[in-house]
């Protein structure tokens, strides 16, 4: 299914469009998506990084993810908010935080990742299995 997601930051400085399909869509609960969100997970989904197009300036920073792999998480400089991020493990693909989007009603995960980091206080949604990995 094909269908245009069009989304920004906080302050509107960041926008974009994706054309492409949802390829999936996860809850990750990993320390860094913790501590990037400020709560206990990021609710993301996965599209074709050539499928997206960006307007404003997005900044990112360099860490591993729980696995080890170097992730780059984005964000809009000017109001925070995470945008985005991508992994060296798939270099064709970027993740766009959900609540970004205009309609954050058309996300739907269907996995939890790094569910055994998940907190107390927001634990994992019991319906969703866990991603392969
Ligand atoms: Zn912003
Ligand atoms: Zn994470």
């Amino acid at each position: 299914m094909t269908e245009q997601l069009t989304g920004g930051c906080a302050c509107g400085a960041v926008r974009y469009e994706a054309d492409g399909e949802i390829e999936f869509s996860f809850n990750c609960h990993c320390r860094k998506c913790q501590q990037a969100t400020g709560t206990g997970h990021s609710s993301a989904f996965a599209v074709a990084a050539n499928q997206v197009q960006f307007q404003g300036e997005i900044r990112e920073y360099k860490a591993s993810s729980d696995n080890g792999a170097a992730t780059y998480s984005g964000f809009c400089p000017t109001c925070g908010s995470p945008l985005t991020s991508r992994t060296e493990r798939f270099p064709d693909r970027i993740y766009i935080h959900a609540a970004t989007l205009d309609d954050p009603s058309r996300f739907s995960p269907a996995f939890t990742v790094f569910e055994e980091a998940a907190q107390p206080w927001d634990p994992p949604m019991k319906e969703l299995e866990a991603a392969p990995r």
